[in-house]
C-alpha cells in the first residue's frame, strides 16, 4: 500500500514538473543538432530521454566555478549527455549526489603521491571532470561544448564521468557497477577485465587503441572510457570489441549501434 501511494505521489509530482518544465522545443532541437550522437534513436526513445532531462534539471543543481554563469543551454546540454546512460536503467541511478559544479575550462588540482621510498611528490593534474561518491560532479565546459565532434574519437566527459557515478552507486569505484547477482559479477570482470588487459598491452607498445589509452590506467577508468565509445561511436566498438560492446549493451540496456547491418 505503502509502495503505490507514494508510487502515485511521484507520478504526479514528476507529471507536474514536465508539464511545467518543459525544455522548449527551440532549445531541444539545438541540443540535438550539436550533439547528434544522442538522436541515433527510435523517436520514443529521444521523447522519454527528453522528459528524462526535465527531470534530471529538476533534480540537481548547478553552478558555475571561475565565474562562470551556467545557461540554460549547457544545463540542457549537460543534462541531455548525463540521461543517456540511464535512459533504461532510471533516474535513481543519479540519486547519490545533487551538485554539479561546471568550470569554463580545464580545472588543475594538487595531487600528491607518495613512491616506493615513503618520498611525497606533489603536482598539477588539469582536469576535464570529475565524479566523486556523493558529489558533485565536475565539468569542463570547454570539453562539453566539443562533444559533438569529439565523438568521432569516441570521447565524451559527461558520460566518462556519470559512468563513473553508475559505478560507484554500490559505494565502490572499481569498474563494476551494481549487477543483479554473482554470476553476472563474474561473467562482467571477465569480459572487462580481458579488455582491459589487451589494452594495457597495446599501449605499453605504443599503439594506438580504439579507446583512449587513458582506460590503461585502471579497470574504472576502463569502465567509463569503454562507456564513452559505446554511447557515442558504437559502430566502431561494434566492430572492434564485439564482446565488450555486447556486455555494455546488456548492462545498459541498449544497444545504440541498432540493428547489426544499421548504419
Ligand atoms: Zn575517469
Amino acid at each position: 500500500m505503502i509502495a503505490h501511494w507514494w508510487q502515485a505521489l511521484r507520478e504526479r509530482r514528476e507529471a507536474r514538473i514536465l508539464e511545467q518544465r518543459a525544455i522548449p522545443e527551440a532549445l531541444w532541437q539545438l541540443t540535438l543538432a550539436r550533439y547528434p550522437f544522442l538522436t541515433r534513436r527510435p523517436a520514443q526513445d529521444l521523447r522519454r530521454l527528453r522528459e528524462m532531462t526535465t527531470l534530471f534539471l529538476a533534480r540537481k543543481e548547478f553552478s558555475g566555478g571561475h565565474g562562470l554563469q551556467v545557461t540554460d543551454e549547457m544545463a540542457v546540454a549537460i543534462a541531455a549527455q548525463a540521461c543517456l546512460p540511464v535512459l533504461e536503467l532510471g533516474l535513481d541511478w543519479y540519486d547519490g549526489f545533487v551538485g554539479i559544479v561546471v568550470h569554463p575550462d580545464l580545472v588543475s588540482v594538487r595531487r600528491e603521491h607518495m613512491d616506493e621510498a615513503g618520498v611525497v611528490h606533489e603536482y598539477d593534474e588539469s582536469l576535464a571532470g570529475e565524479a566523486m561518491e556523493g558529489g558533485p560532479v565536475m565539468l569542463s565546459w570547454r570539453d562539453v561544448a566539443d562533444s559533438g565532434d569529439s565523438a568521432e574519437y569516441g570521447y565524451n566527459v559527461v558520460i566518462h564521468e556519470f559512468a563513473h557515478v553508475i559505478d560507484m552507486r554500490d559505494g565502490i569505484a572499481d569498474g563494476v557497477p551494481p549487477l543483479p547477482n554473482r554470476a553476472a559479477r563474474e561473467r562482467w570482470l571477465a569480459v572487462m577485465q580481458a579488455h582491459y588487459e589487451t589494452l594495457c598491452d597495446v599501449v605499453d607498445r605504443g599503439d594506438e587503441p580504439l579507446l583512449d589509452p587513458y582506460a590503461s590506467e585502471s579497470l574504472e577508468e576502463f569502465f567509463a572510457v569503454a562507456s564513452e565509445t559505446f554511447f557515442v561511436a558504437p559502430f566502431d566498438l561494434r566492430a572492434e570489441h564485439p564482446a565488450l560492446y555486447a556486455a555494455l549493451a546488456d548492462f545498459y540496456r541498449q544497444n545504440p549501434a541498432g540493428a547489426p547491418d544499421a548504419r
